[in-house]
């Protein structure tokens, strides 16, 4: 009879029960569906298991034996204990070693038998021997289900105390035969024949226990058909959700902004510059959302610097024009007030009125909302204080949300209930990789500023060590002479023993007395905002010389006279960070330097990144790097809040087949938007959402 597995508790598969359900739980596995979607991290090959004297060093290589000795070794060093274990199968002796595991020689005991896998090393005193540091260990007990963990490729699961792999391995083998004929592949067919791909069954059966043929180094690589078939499920799903969302937009009516462009015209006239193309191509991308009768959601990716504020500044005029309301969302008040500082007055001298909303300014904040709610005021700068509870706009038509990395989608869904169907427009200079943006913003339609304003020339990065910090001053000295500014970044605000890191408090007191003739300023996270906004006003006025900060600064600060910037303990930033920092110089005609000084230790992690800083200025060359050294989780991190997690795909490995499945789920959804022909398709895309977004509507 047909189980539903999604709802049959692992506990009652055979092997199971009470107490090894509480372990399996910890695995994150509480039903049988979950199970069987917990995949091997990694496969052995035991049909070649080797003799011992047949070993080649340096390979991952797998052995059977029996126990001839198991001893803990006191290490000289620092208390160190080393368990040691000697196995023999006949040909020869390998020993495995564990350090600081002394608990394991409980479990094993002379004469058993037990199969050891890992790399082999040489012994390191005797340059002869083989041994395996850290190798896996199983027992072979006499059991009726051998043939479950030898002879074949056998899967290797990750699992927890009391639990060991070889019992993991069983519950896995009779849960699968058990259960696999109650699996429903709701896949449709068609998607699965054009790409190969085979039914769930047996994907599922040879993901855990490959049949003999399948090779191995293809599984081991996760890119077995099997497995990909079922990472692409997931990436199936997940951009079937996508594209219901975005779809579902798109159905919705909005405001079709129906005016002729004069403020935008006159917008234009005032600049000192002439737009990019790739600033108007874009321009003409959101007016041509604008004016349609469905409400725009665009991402406008660009690299810091490229200009992006002028065309939200275009895009909120276009709204005021038409009668509407106006909000521009920044992640910080230091950003949103200089979008303030720098588009307030260009606006007003339109006759427009535009205020500044942030949580800090309390007492004025009444007032503001009952501007900002009678529709006295057209357009609204301000932070997340804007999507805040008590915040009515009158008929707020455009949304902008700037440097939309510091947002989740729940910001931004939040945004968008300000008003019925606003038009939406991301900003973000986080230049990502395209295959994640087809996740984070895979609902949104893509507009990309990908040329910046002529006469830049790149900013020179060079990185400098604590012994040549005398070059580094003179370097100061020389830019401020001619009239430049320039920017010092430190890690912490204050000093503490516990980090040992330079601080933007003492730095700013030591340079103060190295360049006596200078004006040097202090700002950071503590100071009021008040202060903040002062002090941004003068540097920007050009009356400080050197403006020490912390990271602060990262986001949207445009002062184009600052010409030059120091990163203090630059081996402490990330690199999108870093490269956010040195986007605020490089912005005036003049050549811009970013100096980066590192403390040792610097971690090999670190080397790299301070080294893909020198070598590019390219920000999506930057985040391709920052990817493949933190990988895609971290990189993600809290980003990916609101969408349901991957568990098994990985979207950098599996970039071609995370295409293919936005390909799919598009095109079935373009056919037939509710799923109404694929109904256990829907119901499995539901629970795959749950609790994140809602889909579909419950009519
Ligand atoms: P970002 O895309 O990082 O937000 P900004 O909008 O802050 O960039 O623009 C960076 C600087 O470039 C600003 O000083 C802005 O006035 C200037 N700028 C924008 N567009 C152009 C252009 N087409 N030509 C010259 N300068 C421009
Ligand atoms: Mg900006």
């Amino acid at each position: 009879m047909g189980k539903n597995l999604s709802e049959f508790p692992v506990q009652y598969i055979k092997g199971v029960g009470p107490r090894r359900a509480k372990l399996l739980n910890t695995l994150g596995i509480k039903t049988a569906e979950e199970a069987l979607y917990y995949l091997p991290y990694r496969y052995e090959d035991r049909k070649n298991i080797k003799k011992i004297s047949a070993l080649e060093y340096g390979r991952l290589e797998t052995v059977i034996g029996k126990v001839i000795a198991a001893e803990v070794i006191k290490l000289p060093r620092r208390n160190m204990k080393l368990f040691e274990l000697t196995v023999s199968d006949g040909s020869g002796l390998v020993k495995g070693k564990w350090f600081n595991q002394p608990f394991l020689k409980k479990n094993f005991e002379a004469g058993q038998e037990v199969i050891l896998s890992g790399i082999v090393k040489r012994n390191p005193y005797r340059g002869i021997g083989f041994e395996f540091d850290n190798p896996e260990y199983e027992f072979v007990t006499d059991d009726a289900d051998a043939f479950i963990h030898t002879a074949r490729i056998v899967p290797i699961y990750r699992t927890t105390a009391g639990l060991s792999v070889r019992q993991l391995r069983t519950i896995m083998f009779n849960l699968i035969n058990t259960c696999i004929n109650d699996v429903s592949d709701y896949i449709p067919d068609e998607i699965l024949r054009r790409n190969n791909f085979h039914g769930l069954t047996e994907s599922i059966f040879n993901s855990h226990f490959p049949e003999s043929g399948i090779d191995i180094d293809s599984l081991n690589s996760c890119s077995s058909i099997y497995q990909e078939r079922l990472y692409f499920e997931e990436l199936f799903k997940f951009e079937l959700g996508l594209s219901i969302i975005k779809k579902g937009k798109e159905v919705e009516r909005g405001i079709a902004f129906d005016c002729n462009g004069v403020l935008v015209r006159k917008f234009i006239d005032t600049l000192k510059f002439k737009l990019t193309s790739a600033q108007q191509r874009v321009f003409e991308e959101i007016l041509h959302d604008m004016r349609s009768q469905h409400p725009m959601n665009r991402l406008l990716q660009g690299d810091v610097g490229c200009g992006k504020t002028v065309i939200a500044v275009m895009a909120m005029l276009t709204a005021a024009e038409c009668g509407y309301q106006a909000a521009l969302m920044a992640p910080t008040e230091i950003l949103a007030g200089q979008h303030y500082i720098n588009i307030h007055k260009m606006i007003e001298d339109m006759g427009l009125k535009v205020c500044l909303m942030t949580g800090s300014k309390k007492k004025e904040r009444e007032a503001l909302r009952c501007d900002i709610a009678s529709g006295k005021t057209n357009i609204i700068i301000g932070t997340h204080a804007l999507i805040q509870e008590g915040v009515e706009f009158k008929n707020l038509g455009l949304a902008i949300i700037d440097e939309q990395h510091r947002f989740g989608v729940m910001q931004r869904q939040l945004l968008r209930k300000k008003a019925v169907n606003p038009d939406v427009l991301v900003m973000t200079a986080t230049p990502i990789p395209r295959t994640l943006s087809m996740t984070l913003y895979g609902d949104l339609d893509y507009s990309v500023i990908d040329e910046l304003p002529p006469g830049r020339s790149p900013v020179v990065t060079r990185l400098f060590n604590a012994g040549q910090k005398e070059y580094i001053y003179r370097a100061i000295a020389e830019e401020t002479k001619k009239g430049r500014q320039v920017y010092v970044v430190y890690p912490v605000i204050d000093e503490t023993e516990k980090t040992n890191l330079k601080s933007a408090i003492l730095g700013r007191e030591a340079l103060e007395k190295i360049f006596p003739n200078l004006k040097v300023e202090l700002i950071h996270g503590r100071l009021k905002p008040q202060e903040r906004e002062n002090i941004m006003a003068s540097f920007k006025a050009g009356a400080i010389d050197v403006l020490v900060s912390t990271t602060v600064i990262e986001v949207g600060v445009d002062v184009p006279n600052a010409a030059m910037m120091l990163i203090v303990h630059a081996e402490r930033f990330g690199l999108s960070q870093l490269h956010q920092l040195r986007g605020r110089v490089g912005r005036g005609g003049s050549q811009s330097y970013c100096f980066l000084l590192m403390y040792e230790p610097v971690s090999e992690d670190a080397r790299r990144r301070l080294d893909i800083m020198i070598k590019t200025n390219d920000g999506f060359r930057i985040a391709e790097e920052d990817l493949d050294i933190r990988g895609p989780g971290e990189f993600f991190g809290t980003r990916q809040a609101g969408m349901p997690d991957l568990k098994l795909a990985n979207i950098v490995r599996d970039a071609r087949l995370l295409d293919t499945a936005r390909k799919e789920a598009f095109a079935l959804i373009d056919k037939d938007a509710e799923l109404n022909t694929f109904p256990e398709l829907k119901k499995g895309l539901e629970m795959f959402w749950k609790g994140k977004i809602e889909l579909f509507k419950t009519s």
